[in-house]
């Protein structure tokens, strides 16, 4: 504790409010202030449909209240994922929908679960209304079933997982998916986190949307800030049974999506094209930037196998990941190292253009050698 805080006389925080670190966010400037390329938080190197940036300018004036409801939104969102619009509730970004659902079925006393490297945001979501976070072990950086199934009792009231998950990439196969929801307690919600989802292949699905569908204890959260270039809007969207969705509804914001931020992802769902091209140029940018660290040798890059728009690669040799972090910078790129998630051995790198992504494995190769 510092010295102010200890002088501090003021009102006091909730214990468990305390004991939150926040949200690091990715940066996009250098220590010194320099702006970099930003390859740090997961955005869309294709940027926004351009129908979603037109729409923007016939979006309802900025005087009058959104629809509380989201109506056209969720109704669109229905039609394209053949969901019934009153499964749907709408957040500011999936990030408020994550905390909300905590909020709704854990308190304190009680326990929500997620995994060693999960997303960031669980753990704040669980301390913030007093419950107790309870970490799974992974299985070589990816999430570990049984390990997680060992970990439910009584306490427990929310399981949290993304798949593909963040920062490690790693995606559960429908299987486990299933396999996880049948062992779980009826009166346990599962999140099932698909920020990532529309990166994964068709038929490599993972089932959580029929789970949400045909369960009363699944939720499964998407948004429109990866895929669809959204992320300055802050829309997210949650989809599972009509009590679940209800419980969201009565405790988000009451106009949590701006009128722009409706107007853009309505037309955003409407460009198709923009998805799968975005979809396309990730896979084939994804792989060959994946080759490019394997060919790098015996330098003890390992990049661990993603489904999601990044690459998590540990460093494993004489190149640590603190170094490789400032070398990027120096070339102009900032990237993502996680001490502060228990990956100090780390670099999360979201897939660019070709040529950020040639340059990026050209300075590693470079860093990789100078420090053999
Ligand atoms: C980016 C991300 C989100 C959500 O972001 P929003 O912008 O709040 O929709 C949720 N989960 C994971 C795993 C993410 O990486």
């Amino acid at each position: 504790m510092t010295d102010t805080a200890a002088l501090f006389t003021g009102p006091q925080p909730k214990p468990w409010i305390e004991a939150i670190h926040a949200y690091v966010p990715g940066k996009s400037t250098g220590s010194d202030g320099r702006k970099l390329i930003k390859l740090s938080a997961n955005e869309n190197p294709l940027g926004t449909s351009p129908s979603a940036l037109a729409a923007a300018r016939d979006a309802a004036a900025a005087s009058l209240y959104p629809d509380p409801g989201s109506t056209a939104l969720r109704e669109a969102i229905g039609a394209l994922h053949g969901i019934d619009p009153d499964r749907i509730a709408m957040g500011a970004g999936s990030d408020e929908l994550l905390n909300l659902a905590a909020q709704g079925y854990a308190g304190p006393g009680d326990e929500v679960i997620y995994v060693r490297y999960g997303f960031s945001v669980y753990d704040i979501a669980a301390r913030r209304c007093g419950s107790t976070p309870v970490v799974a072990p992974d299985a070589d950086f990816g999430t570990d079933v049984d390990a997680l199934l060992a970990l439910v009792m009584g306490r427990t009231r929310v399981v949290f997982i993304a798949n593909p998950n963040n920062p490690t990439g790693s995606y559960l196969p429908r299987g486990d998916i299933a396999r996880l929801h049948a062992a779980l307690p009826a009166d346990v919600l599962l999140v099932i986190d698909q920020a990532y989802g529309e990166y994964v292949a068709q038929e490599d699905e993972d089932g959580a949307m029929a789970l949400a569908a045909e369960h009363d204890n699944v939720l499964v959260t998407r948004t429109f800030s990866k895929i669809y270039g959204l992320a300055g809007e802050r829309i997210g969207w949650a989809t599972g049974a009509p009590p679940l969705i209800a419980t969201l509804n009565r405790i988000r914001l009451p106009f949590n999506v701006s009128n722009t931020g409706q107007a853009m992802a309505l037309a955003a769902l409407g460009d198709q094209q923009f998805v799968e091209s975005s979809r396309i140029h990730n896979a084939a940018e994804r792989a060959h930037f994946v080759q490019r660290i394997e060919s790098l040798g015996n330098h003890g890059l390992r990049p661990l196998p993603s489904e999601a728009n990044f690459v998590l690669i540990l460093f494993e040799g004489a190149l640590t990941a603190e170094v490789a972090y400032e070398g990027l910078m120096q070339a102009g790129y900032i990237v993502r190292w996680l001490p502060g998630q228990g990956l100090p051995q780390a670099l999360r790198i979201t897939i660019g253009a070709r040529d950020d992504m040639n340059a990026i494995a050209d300075a590693l190769a470079a860093l990789a050698e100078a420090a053999r």
